[in-house]
C-alpha cells in the first residue's frame, strides 16, 4: 500500500513536470539542481575527503617509524575545537605504537618551512589530536596547549630522548675517555650547517644544468675533545656490522630513526652509523683467528675466551697470573654481545661478513678457525659450558654443571685439561661463569671478582700442562647497570667494547 502510494506520487510529479509550461519547467529544474547541490554539499560536509599527498612521519627515538597519509587504521573522533566540529585522530596511541625509547623525552612538531614546536612527552594527554585538512595540512590539535603548538603543514613529529634507553640505538662517539651518546632526537636538533652539495652536471645538446641538493650537515668535530681536533680520521661502526675509517672533518646526517655518515664533501654516504671511535685499540677481536692459525703452524695453540671480561675490569680485578702476561686492549664488534663477538673471534671476520650480526643468530656464512685448522691437518676442540652460543664447524664439547655448584667453569676446565692431555692441536676454551655472575652482582662486585680469580687459577693450571701459544681474549666487557641486572653489555661504550688481548708462548710440561 505504502509502495503503491509512493509510486503514485512519483507518477504524479513526473507527469506534472512534463505537463508544465516551459518557463515554469525551467524554474523547476533550476530549483531541483540547487536542492541537489545542497544535499550533495551537506553529504560532503558530513564526511569530508582528506587531502591527498600530505604525509606526517613519526620518527626519532622510536622503534618503528610511522608514516601517516590519512586517518586509516586510527580511531576517527569528532571533537569540538574552537567552536567547530572537527574530525581528528588521537595522538597518544600513535606515539605508543611507534615504541618510544630513552629517557626524558620531548616531541618536536616540525614543518618544512622551518617552524618547530617542542612539547614534553608528559604533557601529551588523551586530549591531544592530529587533524588533516586541505587548509592547514597535518596539525596538532589541543584546546589545552598554547596556540603555537598548532604548527601548520607539519611533516614530522620527532621523538627526542635526552638519554638513550638500555641498549637503545643512537650514535655514540668515543674520544679517549670521553663518551658521548647522541640520540636521534638530539641529532634532529643538533648544530648543523646548511650546504648546497653539488650532485653533478646534466647536459642536453649545448645546454647544461648543474644539480645540487641542500643538506643539513652535522659536523662530527663538535663532539670531539679539543685536543683531538688535530686528529683526521676515526674508526666508524655501522648498524650492519661493518666498520671503516672515516674523516673527522665529515658529517652526520639525521635520517629519522637512524643517522648516516657523510664525507667532508657532503656527498660520500655510508648509512646507519652507530659509533665513532677516535682512538680505537690497535688490536681487534678479528685478529685472533689469523693469529691463532699462524701460531698453529708452529705448534699447539690454546685459546681462552673469558666471556664478559672487559679490559678495564680485567685491569681493575688484578688477576695474579694473567695480569703478569702483558695484557693489551683490543676492540670488539657491535653489538657487543656473545654471539656477535664469538662469531667475529672464530672467523676473523666482521659481523657483516661472517653472518652473525645480532642476538639469536647462530649460523656463520664463512669458514671458522676449526675448518682452517682441519685444512692444515690439525685437530681441534671447542670446549664450552652447557649451552652453545653459535654453531661452529665442529661440535662444542658441552659441559653441564654436573656437580651443581652453580657454575660450569670447573667442568669446562676439566674438559679442557683432558683435551690438552690427549694432544689436541687447537683447544678453544669458552668460560661463561664471569659474565653470568657479573650480570647478577655487577662486573666489579666481590662475587664477580671471586669468580674471576677462580678463572685466573684455571688458566694458570691449564698452562702448567701446556707447551705452545696461549691466546686470551673476551667477546665483550660489561658496564655497571641498575635494576634487575647490575651488569650489562651490548652498547658502543668503552667498558663493553674494549677487551683484553693476551698472547704468550708457554713452556709447560704435559701432565
Ligand atoms: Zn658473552
Ligand atoms: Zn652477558
Amino acid at each position: 500500500m505504502l509502495l503503491h502510494s509512493r509510486f503514485m506520487a512519483w507518477k504524479f510529479s513526473f507527469w506534472g513536470v512534463v505537463q508544465m509550461q516551459s518557463h515554469k519547467r525551467k524554474l523547476f529544474v533550476i530549483i531541483l539542481a540547487i536542492l541537489g547541490t545542497i544535499v550533495l554539499a551537506c553529504g560532503c560536509n558530513a564526511q569530508p575527503a582528506l587531502p591527498k599527498g600530505l604525509s606526517l612521519t613519526i620518527t626519532g627515538d622510536v622503534q618503528n617509524e610511522i608514516v601517516l597519509t590519512d586517518y586509516e587504521g586510527w580511531d576517527r573522533t569528532k571533537i569540538q575545537y574552537r567552536g567547530e566540529s572537527q574530525e581528528v585522530i588521537p595522538l597518544e596511541p600513535i606515539l605508543a605504537r611507534s615504541g618510544i625509547m630513552g629517557e626524558q623525552v620531548t616531541i618536536f612538531l616540525s614543518a618544512p618551512d622551518g617552524a618547530i614546536a617542542e612539547i614534553p612527552l608528559e604533557q601529551i594527554s588523551g586530549e591531544c589530536w592530529l587533524r588533516l585538512t586541505a587548509e592547514y595540512g597535518w596539525q596538532f590539535i589541543s584546546e589545552n596547549h598554547p596556540r603555537q603548538a598548532g604548527i601548520k603543514y607539519m611533516n614530522y613529529i620527532v621523538v627526542s630522548a635526552a638519554e638513550p634507553g638500555r641498549q637503545g640505538p643512537c650514535v655514540r662517539v668515543i674520544d679517549g675517555a670521553k663518551e658521548t651518546a647522541l640520540t636521534y632526537g638530539q641529532l634532529f636538533a643538533a648544530k648543523a650547517i646548511n650546504r648546497m652539495v653539488p650532485e653533478g652536471e646534466a647536459k642536453k645538446g649545448s645546454l647544461s644544468t648543474d644539480v645540487y641538493s641542500r643538506r643539513s650537515l652535522i659536523p662530527i668535530s663538535q663532539y670531539l675533545k679539543d685536543e683531538s681536533k688535530t686528529q683526521t680520521t676515526a674508526l666508524a661502526y655501522y648498524g650492519d656490522g661493518s666498520q671503516g675509517e672515516i674523516a673527522l672533518a665529515g658529517f652526520l646526517e639525521w635520517r629519522g630513526n637512524s643517522a648516516d655518515y657523510l664525507g667532508p664533501d657532503g656527498r660520500t654516504r655510508k648509512p646507519d652509523i652507530i659509533g665513532i671511535w677516535v682512538d680505537p685499540p690497535e688490536y681487534s677481536v678479528t685478529d685472533l683467528a689469523p693469529e691463532a692459525l699462524l701460531a698453529l703452524k708452529e705448534g699447539p695453540v690454546l685459546v681462552i675466551l673469558l666471556d664478559g671480561v672487559g679490559y678495564h675490569n680485567f685491569l681493575a680485578l688484578q688477576p695474579a697470573f694473567l695480569g703478569s702476561k702483558d695484557p693489551k686492549p683490543a676492540r670488539t664488534v657491535m653489538p657487543s654481545i656473545s654471539p656477535v663477538g664469538l662469531g667475529a673471534i672464530v672467523t676473523g671476520r666482521l659481523p657483516k661478513d661472517n653472518g652473525i650480526t645480532a642476538r639469536n643468530m647462530r649460523e656463520l656464512c664463512v669458514d671458522d678457525i676449526f675448518v682452517n685448522a682441519s685444512n692444515m691437518g690439525k685437530t681441534s676442540a671447542k670446549v664450552g659450558g652447557s649451552t652453545k652460543v653459535i654453531s661452529t664447524s665442529i661440535n662444542q664439547l658441552l659441559n653441564p654443571d654436573l656437580n651443581g655448584n652453580g657454575s660450569t667453569d670447573d667442568e669446562v676446565f676439566a674438559c679442557a685439561q683432558r683435551e690438552l692431555a690427549i694432544g689436541t692441536d687447537l683447544v678453544f676454551v669458552h668460560f661463561h661463569g664471569y659474565d653470568d655472575i657479573a650480570h647478577t652482582y655487577g662486573p666489579l662486585s666481590p662475587e664477580a671478582a671471586a669468580r674471576f680469580d677462580e678463572l685466573d687459577e684455571y688458566v694458570k693450571e691449564l698452562c702448567r700442562g701446556f707447551s705452545g701459544t696461549v691466546l686470551v681474549i673476551a667477546d665483550h666487557g660489561q658496564h655497571p647497570a641498575q635494576g634487575d641486572k647490575l651488569g650489562e653489555h651490548g652498547e658502543f661504550r668503552l667498558l663493553d667494547l674494549v677487551v683484553p688481548w693476551i698472547r704468550f708462548e708457554n713452556h709447560g710440561a704435559r701432565p
